[in-house]
């Protein structure tokens, strides 16, 4: 109980005092240890999936990670190979451009957000997911939403773009600016793999988190 009110008033701290108050501590306690018991049930449920063909194929579900309270979440398309070997999104190259942008750029950091994929086992070949695997996977994602209840989501390139916003609208055309998944404000941006190949393509990303780091109030680099 301890560490979990550790956690809430670090988290106060962080978000500036504005979302958490002590004398709710006790409700805060017992509605974040509802959430970490919710996520759990959802991530021990896929322990053994095989609703599509990637669960014969995949070496580790890659579940997502993060804070059960974050403000941000991060939602990419698929794991690809170094997320396969290790189980945790977003931690090969393009991860750790994803990480400089949330701790470098918005200065939190990432273990502040909550990082996760439309589709929770890799992909041959990092191919892109079809429409069978995303339809069978998708909820899994929308648990984990219900749940966290971000203030925003930055959905990261075509595939987890178009999936949320029910679109087949080009990611150049959706990106930098806010829309609506269930009450929830969503950016879409482009995917940090992207940006690898095409750097000039990070002004338009850094221009799209500095509207997200806006909304939440979170102070902009001088
Ligand atoms: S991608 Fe999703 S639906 Fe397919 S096997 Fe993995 S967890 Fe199950």
């Amino acid at each position: 109980m301890n560490e979990v009110i550790t956690q809430i008033l670090r988290e106060e701290e962080r978000w500036g005092g504005r979302f958490l108050l002590l004398p709710h501590v006790e409700s805060d306690v017992r509605d974040m240890e509802s959430k970490e018991r919710s996520l759990e049930e959802v991530r021990l449920s896929l322990s053994t999936c095989r609703r599509c063909v990637l669960g014969g194929s995949r070496k580790n579900i890659v579940f997502g990670e993060g804070s059960i309270n974050a403000q941000v979440m991060f939602i990419g398309e698929a794991p690809g190979a170094v997320e396969d070997d290790t189980g945790r999104p977003f931690v090969g190259p393009a991860g750790k451009l994803l990480t400089d942008i949330i701790e470098k750029g918005m200065g939190l950091k990432r273990s502040d957000v909550y990082i996760a994929n439309i589709l929770k086992c890799r992909p041959p070949e990092n191919r892109d997911p079809n429409p069978a695997e995303i339809t069978e996977c998708i909820g899994n994602l929308r648990e984990q939403i219900g749940i966290i209840q971000p203030r925003v989501m930055v959905v990261l390139g075509k595939i987890a773009a178009q999936t949320l916003l029910d679109t087949d609208a080009p990611i150049s055309g959706l990106r930098g600016r806010f829309q609506d998944y269930q009450g929830i404000c969503v950016m879409p941006t482009y995917h940090p793999s992207y940006l690898l190949h095409n750097p000039a393509k990070k002004r338009d990303v850094w221009e799209d988190i500095k509207k997200v780091m806006q909304y939440l109030d979170l102070p902009l680099p001088k």
